[in-house]
């Protein structure tokens, strides 16, 4: 399977803008070992300016463009570090490829990140992709990963797209505020009723939140990838996918964006 697998900023760093090392050694392991068992892994990682804001001692995260943009550009090395650090440990290993709006956009752009992924992934490399947040501004801005993951997951035909967040998966109100709140566990269909379970926030460095994870649903689903959203705190949810068993919430893929999943 070409997997994508999305990391929010939640998941891999502390509050303190500090790497949490712990779980990222944890997911960086497990997915070592999905590629082991030979499947093709791409790595969408945020954190870049959270990063940045714990290597440049930055009280919270920034609001002004500059300061993003520098934190994300110290970030980034840190992530990459990291990442090559404790693959490498397995053996494997990873290319950057850092995407805006109008790469994706412009035709020939988007043709030369697709034939540098497939190659990265015949050469056996482990692709980590982010927005180049340096150059990013409202023009040409994504604006947060889970829609990124998305669109990359789309632009290269992948069978299956897991968010990793702070959250179990889609719950049909906010699980902290109603204790009646229940997780769904598959999701055919993007109704009216499952969009207003999104409701909105991100977490304290982050960017995303339901909404923009069920933005992202939208764009898969419509290109027949199924999309998972689970919880990234225990490393072990990325064996489920290898051992076959289901997590979090499972958005079912269309067939109608012409991609491969299939109409159920
Ligand atoms: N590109 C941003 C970063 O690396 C993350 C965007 C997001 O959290 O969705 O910090």
């Amino acid at each position: 399977m070409r997997i994508v697998i999305k990391i929010g900023t939640s998941t891999l760093a502390y509050s303190t803008g500090r790497m949490n090392l712990r779980r990222v050694e944890g997911l960086c392991r497990a997915m070592c070992d999905l590629k082991n068992a030979g499947n093709e892994i791409i790595l969408i990682s945020s954190g870049a300016i959270g990063m940045g804001v714990g290597k440049l001692g930055l009280k919270g995260r920034p609001s002004d463009m500059p300061t993003k943009q520098a934190a994300a550009a110290v970030g980034q090395c840190e992530l990459m570090y990291t990442y090559d650090k404790l693959m490498g440990e397995y053996n494997h290993t990873v290319a950057q490829i850092l995407l805006t709006a109008d790469d994706i956009r412009d035709g020939r752009r988007c043709e030369n990140f697709r034939n540098t992924l497939f190659r990265l992934l015949e050469l056996g490399a482990v692709p980590v992709v982010n927005e180049n947040d340096t150059v990013a501004t409202d023009e040409i801005v994504i604006g947060d990963n889970d829609t990124l993951a998305a669109v990359v997951a789309a632009d290269i035909d992948a069978d299956l797209l897991v968010l990793l967040s702070d959250i179990d998966g889609l719950y049909t109100a906010d699980p902290h505020k109603d204790k009646n709140a229940k997780l769904l566990s598959e999701v055919k269909e993007l109704t009216e009723e499952i969009l207003a379970c999104g409701g909105g926030k991100g977490s304290e460095l982050g960017t995303g939140g339901m909404r923009t994870k069920l933005h992202a649903a939208k764009i898969a689903t419509e290109a027949g990838i199924d999309m998972i959203i689970a919880n990234g705190a225990d490393p072990d949810v990325l064996y489920n996918i290898l051992d076959g068993k289901p997590f979090g919430t499972r958005f079912i893929g269309r067939r109608a964006g012409g991609g491969k999943g299939e109409e159920r």
